[in-house]
């Protein structure tokens, strides 16, 4: 990123649109929120996410002025042409945008990156991309500091929240010892960090806890692959109420197992079958799910997604390409 270009497009007063990846999590919406934040005071700004997101991130600050694009899409589409700068944060390839895919393609304003997923596409102007470092959110406090603008407790507490989530609490081998120095700083904002940390793990629906009693029920072991597999049916989230956000972090689950290295989970929704994918150490996730299952992320954390098999084809399959992918 050359940041003086970044300022001189920044030192006017600009109708800016951030935008970020479909079914946006803490670190999409941290980022997201956080630059709201810097920028409402100076520039007209507006948030805009592709689709709607789970409950326990709809306290963050400034939440109110998240646009949802399912459902508002002329208005959306009216802001994306009338604005001049665009922010894509948390996602590097423009059909991780989902329907939003069209109306930003024809974006032509100012295009800047700031996101941490393995192997960008060439699509913007200006692009902070490393994917070492944790989060989104670690890179918007690098970005801001670079820029020389002030945090806020509101900025400190998204963007807490951004590296919260996506280290699984700082747990994540991308945890380094400036993601520390970076939430110390945050810390210092009087964050209050155990009332964000109830409010994201601590408020759980009965929906999640059925639809996990099932899940475990479904659970398949691998051992020769170090592998675990589990699912749900689309009739499973309909009998229990599904409601977005209730399945996170199901697929870490196996991952406590000594000897499970590769975690798979399989979401069966009307218009095909979401995956989900977690490893520990070398085995790669995001080549797996690139080769095999149309997505990515990354080495130990990726999606994908299948639309022309069952969940019982769905399953079968993944043994096969599995065994293929290891053994080669
Ligand atoms: P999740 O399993 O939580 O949906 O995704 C795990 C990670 O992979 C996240 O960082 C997410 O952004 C990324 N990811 C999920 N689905 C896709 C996809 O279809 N393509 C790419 N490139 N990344 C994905
Ligand atoms: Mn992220």
């Amino acid at each position: 990123m050359d940041y003086r270009i970044v300022q001189k497009v920044l030192s006017q007063k600009r109708d800016i649109v951030i935008t970020a990846h479909k079914s946006p999590d803490g670190d999409a919406l941290g980022s997201s929120l956080a630059l709201y934040h810097i920028f409402k005071d100076t520039h007209n700004v507006k948030v805009i996410v592709p689709n709607d997101y789970p409950d326990y991130l709809k306290w963050l600050p400034g939440n109110e002025n998240v646009l949802i694009y399912e459902g508002n899409e002329a208005i959306c589409d009216s802001y994306i042409q009338d604005s001049d700068l665009l922010f894509c944060l948390d996602f590097n390839k423009l059909y991780r945008t989902h329907t939003m895919v069209d109306i930003l393609t024809d974006f032509s304003g100012f295009k800047i990156m700031i996101d941490h997923h393995e192997e960008p596409d060439d699509f913007c102007d200006q692009v902070l991309s490393n994917t070492f470092i944790s989060s989104t959110a670690e890179l918007i406090f690098s970005f801001l500091r670079n820029l020389d603008y002030k945090l806020t407790k509101d900025v400190a507490v998204c963007l807490y929240t951004g590296i919260l989530t996506d280290t699984g609490s700082f747990k994540y081998p991308n945890v380094t010892i400036e993601t520390h120095k970076i939430v110390a700083e945050l810390m210092s904002f009087d964050i209050e960090h155990h009332i964000i940390h109830k409010k994201i793990y601590d408020s759980q629906s009965i929906s999640r806890l059925e639809l996990l009693k099932i899940c475990l029920g479904n659970l398949v072991f691998f051992n020769d692959l170090h592998s675990a597999v589990t699912f749900l049916m689309e009739k499973d989230l309909t009998s229990c109420n599904y409601k977005k956000g209730d399945t996170e972090g199901f697929v870490n689950l196996p991952l406590a197992i000594n000897g499970i290295h590769f975690s798979t989970f399989f979401i069966q929704f009307k218009d095909g079958i979401k995956v989900s994918f977690r490893s520990q150490g070398s085995f790669d996730v995001n080549l797996f799910s690139k080769l095999y299952f149309n997505g990515g992320g990354h080495k130990n954390a990726a999606g994908g997604f299948i639309d022309d098999r069952n969940m019982k084809e769905t399953i079968i399959y993944f043994k096969k390409v599995l065994k293929t992918y290891l053994a080669s």
